[in-house]
């Protein structure tokens, strides 16, 4: 649905929406459970036993009676971890365990062997005269048949353990999505060239490149194409033969050589936005193709990062079931920020500080190369807003 004219500028949160809501799921597919880091949950995963499987020592000492804890104990058993307990704990007695070993019959405490005399071979005091119970219970943390991992969970290494301990070990995740990474200009060269006069080292496509694979997704650089129609028009249907989502990186904006929305519309693309709001980035361009996208972004470098971050992880995500909500979090700005204009949200590269506060960083505008390499997070300072005052909360995303 597009309820604005093509070109007219809309507004981030249009933009999102418009990202946001396009409701294309990839196909998914059973892997190892090894392999499934950063892929997407297609199903819940259930656990099929309790965690823990059985009552269990959360330390080393001697299981006994807690209403035994002043009196001389007599040994009787040492459990080491994976032993089933032979004996059964009786009045003044007491079995040697290890961390994760399982709790004796008879028993409802754990001295830890810290707190505890060894008085002979087979004889022990406690020197304390109050005891924690030091056990873990059974079925405490996973109950048999409980949802531990949600179906759209960006599966993390601490969900590989919880996988792993569930017996899930082929999941049900989305197929990895495609992305092609495409290069405009007449000006680039590739980094291994030192560039001459009027040329300028392809930064774009391989911070594109990186950020896609951090999603997990798999991407594929498909090469620098020149400023002419021809050009754009081979290298962009090369892109579709082999993607799920295309990038793009310049010509988008409004120079005379800026023919991407031209081609686009002759491979069927249907435009939904070609300027946002928001700066760095206004020349962001999103286009479906049935199930495929292709987005247009700047060919200044912050600016492509900027809205990679902002608009394709979504889409990203999204295509994989995951409702994307990156964090974001309100801190107080360390220093007044002013800034002239305040027509579009502004997006500001900035760093926090020991002292808990965030401080925009050096920036001179989105060809600022190096001004994101020591951001911790990106600052949104929202239409119509000219100043922010220290102390003041500033809304930032990490990155
Ligand atoms: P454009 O959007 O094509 O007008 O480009 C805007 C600016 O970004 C120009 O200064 C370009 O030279 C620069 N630029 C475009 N593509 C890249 C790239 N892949 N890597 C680095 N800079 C780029
Ligand atoms: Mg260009």
């Amino acid at each position: 649905m597009t309820f604005y004219k093509i070109g007219q500028m809309i507004s981030f949160d249009e933009a999102l929406n418009i990202v946001s809501g396009i409701n294309v799921r990839l196909t998914a597919e059973n892997v190892d459970f090894r392999e499934s880091c950063q892929r997407v949950l297609a199903e819940n995963v259930l656990s099929d036993i309790e965690m823990p499987p059985f009552d269990k020592s959360a330390v080393d000492g001697y299981a006994c009676r807690k209403s035994d804890i002043l009196n001389e104990l007599e040994v009787i058993e040492v459990i080491p971890a994976g032993k089933v307990p032979e004996k059964e704990i009786g009045k003044n007695q007491c079995s040697k365990i290890m961390t994760g070993a399982p709790i004796p019959k008879g028993a409802d405490a754990v001295m830890m062997v810290e707190d505890v005399e060894e008085l002979s071979e087979n004889r022990i005091k406690y020197r304390k005269d109050k005891v924690k119970e030091n056990i873990c219970y059974r079925g405490e943390d996973i109950k048999k048949g409980e949802i531990v991992v949600k179906s759209g969970t960006i599966i993390k290494p601490q969900h590989i353990a919880v996988m792993a301990t569930a017996g899930c070990v082929v999941p049900l995740v989305y197929r990895k999505i495609k992305i092609a990474v495409i290069s405009t200009g007449d000006e680039l060269v590739e980094p291994e060239i030192k560039p001459t006069f009027s040329q300028i080292r392809n930064s774009n496509a391989y911070q594109l490149l990186s950020q896609a694979i951090n999603t997990g997704a798999e991407a594929e650089y498909i090469g620098i194409a020149m400023d002419t129609e021809e050009s754009l028009r081979n290298i962009i249907s090369k892109a579709f033969d082999q993607a799920d989502i295309v990038l793009l990186t310049g010509g988008v904006s409004m120079g005379d050589f800026d023919y991407v929305p031209k081609i686009l519309a002759e491979f069927g693309v249907d435009l939904k936005f070609k300027s946002i709001a928001v700066q760095p980035g206004r020349p962001t361009l999103f286009g479906t193709k049935g199930e495929q996208f292709i987005f247009g972004l700047p060919g200044n470098p912050v600016s492509s990062f900027v809205q990679f971050e902002l608009l394709v992880k979504p889409l990203i995500y999204k295509l994989s079931g995951n409702n994307y909500s990156p964090v974001k979090i309100r801190i107080p700005l360390g220093e007044d920020y002013l800034r002239k204009r305040s027509d579009r949200l502004s997006i500001v590269p900035a760093r926090i500080q020991e002292d808990g506060a965030v401080y925009p960083l050096e920036y001179h505008g989105s060809a600022h190369i190096n001004s994101l390499s020591e951001a911790h997070g990106l600052i949104f300072i929202p239409i119509g807003q000219t100043i922010i005052r220290k102390g003041d909360l500033a809304d930032v995303r990490l990155i």
